[in-house]
């Protein structure tokens, strides 16, 4: 899968956690939630040095030592159980976080790898076995570059990721005089209601 697929898939599973934690939307968490969980959506594309983020400093240096290392290989490691597992030791260990970003980080990291298992090549999950998982039989597996079903994904969860952005945004603008409540009034009593039961559950 190409990065913008990657990112707002990740960011859209963020946005999930956050707000199945209730996380409030003016808070340090969120903001950390959100950054981390766009880069660590992409962050298993490091052992490939022509990703994007590879292609950026300070990702280049990373994904060069990556690079010298002679067990990673592309879709290996980095996309494994095992690098999650080190990720959430990192993060509850190391670097402990509270648990709505960890969770945003973990699922931001692990919806990389269900992705890519949608490709003919698949990953190693199993991580070291040699053993390519994948979930679709390569007649109907996705395309790394760019193709139909990469772009069908990248436009309906940018259409989720915008919509719960604005959501937010109703929230952060509440506050100003009359056009905050004015907005605020507009989004729950006009808009909301008319939401999926499934997604307006979801969402308040
Ligand atoms: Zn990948």
């Amino acid at each position: 899968m190409n990065h913008k697929v990657h990112h707002i898939v990740g960011l859209v599973a963020v946005q999930g956690t956050l707000l199945h934690f209730d996380q409030p939307v003016m808070s340090n968490e969120t903001v950390i939630a959100i950054m981390g969980g766009y880069y660590l959506s992409m962050a298993p594309d490091l052992d490939d040095d022509d990703s994007f983020l590879a292609r950026h400093q300070p990702f280049r240096m990373v994904a060069k030592i990556l690079g010298k290392l002679s067990f990673i290989k592309h879709r290996g490691f980095t996309h494994s159980l095992l690098a999650l597992i080190l990720l959430y030791l990192f993060f509850t260990k190391i670097i402990p976080v509270s648990d709505v970003v960890l969770y945003s980080f973990m699922i931001a990291f692990a919806s990389h790898l269900l992705l890519d298992m949608f490709n003919s090549d698949g990953i190693l999950l199993l991580y070291p076995f040699k053993f390519r998982m994948k979930l679709l039989p390569s007649m109907f597996a996705i395309k790394s570059d760019k193709s139909f079903a990469q772009d069908f994904i990248y436009v309906i969860f940018s259409g989720i990721f915008y919509f719960v952005a604005f959501h937010y945004l109703v929230h952060i603008l509440q506050p100003i005089p009359w056009f905050g409540s004015y907005l605020y009034d507009f989004w729950f009593n006009i808009v909301i209601p008319y939401l999926p039961k499934i997604m307006r559950e979801f969402i308040l």
